[in-house]
């Protein structure tokens, strides 16, 4: 049984040279085991590359067409990696394909941009409400300031990279399925610098940079929030050779509050007041952020009535103004009453024409209860 090359490639029968050239292109894309380091892609990377090798090859497919299979035994000649030819590197393909003049990449420079960094900053809401300067430690790869970043021992210079003769890297030619394959590879001894390093400098090892712990200080604005982060331009790490650092993200994290939860910039809190004073009306000072508030309490004031302070919760960090206080207050009912306590609120039940029933006798309130909802049953 031949094997159905067309279907490897996912092309019809009547796919043209080019449509078979980009079936290939994608799927080595996908399955070179230069890019997927599953074991079993090596193994489909093999089967499409036979298929290619034998669809784009007109004599092949024209036995294939004819229901026969050109690279089994006794099938036409010819290497290429279905058989025993050379490994080929998935740049080499793509070079291949899209013609990449070898040579033309140039030694890579030994300057490069450093990484940016980032430092979480543990805030208390005040702070984060307010603003803040905050010192914070910072541990990046800063310039060596031995070398300048440069690399090199004093007095010493760089030196042209014989291996390559500077160009950084050293080409191959390679005879495959694809044809001449000309690849070029970074230079081995001098990592495709083009250049080598006699003398380091003895203090990054001809790194540029050194890793060292800073102190500094960031300015955190008002109303910044759990998460946000603020960006300290060129504080991140140091490139290699000394090139310009990269950025440094601060992310701040809110503490939670003992007494306050934030909403954007709203907050809110629980205020707990008695019954009597919930009926009877009262006046609370409430300590806010930054001020202690005189609120009142209405009288008749409900369970799970809000309060709102305008103004009191955390200032907007763009624009002006601040969000608002929400006091949530909690009417507590007393749980222990001396007799004394319970003779006067049964009199004021009595006077306000409640009933209550007491509890500790037989036929009590609850039955009571029931008996009203058994009467409207
Ligand atoms: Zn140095």
């Amino acid at each position: 049984m031949a094997k159905d090359y067309y279907g490897i490639l996912g092309v019809s029968r009547d796919a043209s040279a080019e449509d078979i050239k980009r079936a290939y292109r994608k799927l080595a894309r996908q399955y070179h085991p230069d890019v997927n380091p599953d074991p079993a892609a090596a193994d489909k990377f093999k089967d499409i590359t036979a298929a290619y090798e034998v669809l784009s090859d007109d004599q092949k497919r024209q036995i294939v067409d004819l229901g026969g299979d050109p690279l089994a035994p006794g099938g036409a000649p010819g290497g290429g990696p279905g058989g025993a030819g050379p490994f080929v590197g998935f740049q080499d393909i793509m070079d291949a394909f899209f013609g990449a003049a070898a040579g033309s990449r140039g030694p890579r420079s030994r300057t490069r941009p450093g990484a940016d960094a980032i430092l979480r900053l543990e805030l208390d809401l005040a702070e984060t409400a307010f603003g803040v300067e905050a010192p914070i430690t910072v541990d990046t790869a800063v310039i060596c300031t031995t070398c300048s970043g440069a690399g090199t021992a004093a007095g010493t210079h760089l030196a042209t990279c014989e291996a390559c003769g500077g160009r950084g890297e050293v080409q191959s030619v390679q005879r495959t399925f694809l044809g001449q394959v000309v690849s070029s590879r970074p230079c081995v001894a001098c990592q495709g610098y083009g250049t080598v390093i006699p003398h380091p400098c003895p203090t990054c090892g001809g790194d540029g940079r050194v890793r060292t712990r800073r102190s500094l200080t960031v300015k955190i604005p008002a109303g910044v929030e759990d998460g946000m982060r603020i960006r300290l331009a060129q504080q991140g790490e140091v490139g290699p050779g000394g090139g310009t650092a990269g950025d440094l993200y601060v992310e701040i994290h809110e503490r939670p509050h003992d007494v306050y939860s934030r909403k954007g910039d709203d907050l809110h809190c629980r205020v707990t007041v008695p019954m009597t004073a919930a009926a009877l009306g009262t006046r609370l000072t409430i300590r806010t952020l930054d001020s202690d508030e005189p609120v009142d309490v209405k009288p008749g004031t409900q369970p799970g009535a809000t309060l709102r302070l305008r103004g009191r919760g955390v200032p907007h960090l763009r624009g002006t103004g601040r969000g608002d206080l929400y006091v949530h207050l909690d009417v507590r009912t007393p749980t222990k009453l001396d007799a004394d306590q319970e003779r006067t609120l049964r009199e004021f039940a009595k006077s306000r024409g409640e009933e209550v029933a007491e509890l500790s006798k037989q036929g009590g309130f609850f039955s009571r209860m029931r008996d009203a909802f058994n009467g409207h049953a």
